[in-house]
């Protein structure tokens, strides 16, 4: 049974590195028919914050990255957080200090600090060199009873190369000379990191542990522990680092780290899911475009890579264009609509929306036909309301010249507003559909001889105070009969102001 999990401590928001650690631990778990668990590792009371933890599973939920076991959720290796775990590991410790495995460490911060800065100076590799490893039971005792705390130290063997096969890396050594005896809790009660996950992984049943390179030092001493229980040791699977463009580890100076902060600029769950499996997977042809359940069917850990993956922000925006392309209307228009109430511009009146600025009540097709405007321009939801600004505000400010298509006259660009006036006044406001206005529009222009620029440009601009926008049949038609003339109006009253009689 393929059992595999996602370890995170809750002492920073949910980061994008451990996102994809989730993603591919859940795509190896879903491909093999396993299960994927989600433990919180809160040993570190200190920054341990419950604000972080719902961070992290909130992210998990919006990628779609659903747990089969974890908190909230339940399952048969409960409970999922190490802090409500606690009273496990006592006894674990207790066996690895019977066989004299750990032993109690006395030497203070400082001490310690201070034998690192000697190994320094000499320019030997520092290490804890053992000073509490063989006192005797009266020597313990009388440091216990001079009151010094202590720590609980795990007895590396010495002499032994261990070798395991990483699914990534391949094979690995560790020569345990080279390991100290390491701090593996504070007390019999308060177990550290490397020790409290061995125990998890084995209670969990945990047979695949994928995660993040940073971790292979770690290997060793886990193998170490297992062995020293007795238990089989898990298969290994370390990923690559993710980087920023210059090949520097990722960090917030280049680029958001934060999972949720990407939600907030407006992108799409199944962008981040695709983006982040090509950060360090590759389907083994040039395919780009892939849904969570496709992953789930095509994921294999032999096509993870074992160099630094790059983190491309416009990589994730393309992609997140092609999501917003291929989504349908009413799911786009769902999406949207967050952003627009953020920015003030609808608000929600039980089950439907209404203008912020005059009352209006916006149906479901007018509101798909708003967002339609957009849906082959835009690259990130945030860029929506920006974007629309024109649909939702009474009135536009731009510059008269704006208006102007390349160096036509005044007259001339006046004539063209004329033109487009008296064509949408000749169309009713049920018949007010692109196609009609299009055809309308084109047949006048023709017959008066100008050019279509001369017509469409001030008109498009007179719709929308940009400078680019959607086609004007496609804004005028989305802005009804009456507010498109309104702007004609507006447009031809700016022109002799501004430009006028200058
Ligand atoms: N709590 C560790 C982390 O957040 C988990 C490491 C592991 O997967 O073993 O990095």
């Amino acid at each position: 049974m393929i059992r595999t999990r996602i370890a995170p401590s809750p002492t920073g928001y949910f980061h994008i590195g451990t996102a994809r650690t989730a993603l591919f631990n859940y795509l190896f778990a879903k491909k093999n028919n396993g299960v994927f668990i989600v433990r919180i590792e809160d040993t570190d009371i200190e920054r341990s914050k419950k604000e972080f933890e719902d961070d992290i599973l909130e992210g998990l939920k919006w990628l779609g990255i659903q747990w089969d076991e974890g908190p909230g959720t339940g399952g048969e290796c409960a409970p999922y957080r190490q802090s409500e775990r606690m009273s496990s590991y006592t006894p674990f410790l207790r066996q690895l200090a019977d066989k004299d495995l750990v032993y109690p460490c006395y030497c203070s911060k400082e001490e310690l600090e201070q034998e690192r800065e000697m190994q320094v100076l000499s320019k030997q590799p520092p290490r804890y060199s053992g000073t509490c490893a063989d006192l005797s039971a009266s020597q313990r005792a009388a440091m216990k009873s001079s009151g010094k705390s202590s720590t609980l130290r795990f007895r590396i063997p010495r002499n032994r190369v261990l070798s395991v096969v990483d699914h990534i890396r391949g094979e690995l050594t560790f020569d345990t000379n080279t390991l100290d005896d390491f701090i593996i809790a504070k007390d019999f009660d308060a177990p550290l990191y490397n020790f409290a996950v061995v125990i998890d992984d084995y209670q969990m049943k945990i047979s695949h542990i994928i995660r993040g390179e940073e971790h292979i030092s770690n290997i060793p001493k886990q193998i170490l522990l297992d062995e020293a229980f007795g238990f089989t040791v898990p298969e290994f699977a370390h990923l690559p680092l993710i980087l920023n463009p210059d090949r520097t580890k990722l960090s917030k100076r280049q680029n958001k780290v934060s999972l949720l902060e990407y939600r907030t600029e407006g992108y799409l769950p199944q962008a981040l899911v695709n983006f982040m499996a090509l950060l360090g997977w590759n389907p083994g042809n040039d395919r780009e475009l892939f849904t969570l359940e496709e992953l789930e069917k095509e994921f294999s850990l032999e096509r993870v890579n074992k160099s630094g993956a790059i983190f491309d922000l416009q990589k994730l925006e393309w992609f997140n264009a092609m999501y917003i392309r291929g989504m349908s209307l009413p799911e786009l228009t769902s999406w949207c609509i967050p952003y627009l109430i953020e920015e003030g511009y609808i608000v929600r009146e039980g089950e439907s929306y209404s203008v912020s600025t005059d009352g209006r009540r916006l149906s479901q097709t007018e509101l798909e036909s708003i967002v339609r405007l957009e849906q082959e321009r835009i690259h990130r939801l945030r860029e929506i309301p920006h974007r629309l600004s024109y649909v939702f505000t009474q009135e536009l400010e731009y510059d008269a010249a704006l208006l102007i298509w390349k160096k036509t006259p005044v007259e001339e660009i006046k004539q063209g507003l004329l033109i487009a006036y008296s064509s949408l006044q000749k169309i009713s406001a049920d018949e007010y559909s692109p196609e009609n206005l299009e055809d309308q529009l084109k047949k006048e222009i023709q017959s008066a001889g100008m050019k279509n620029g001369v017509v469409l440009w001030p008109l498009r601009v007179a719709l929308t105070g940009l400078a680019a926008s959607p086609s004007p049949f496609e804004v005028a038609s989305v802005l009804g009969k009456k507010r498109s003339v309104e702007r004609i109006k507006d447009a031809e009253k700016k022109l002799q102001f501004e430009t006028g009689e200058k």
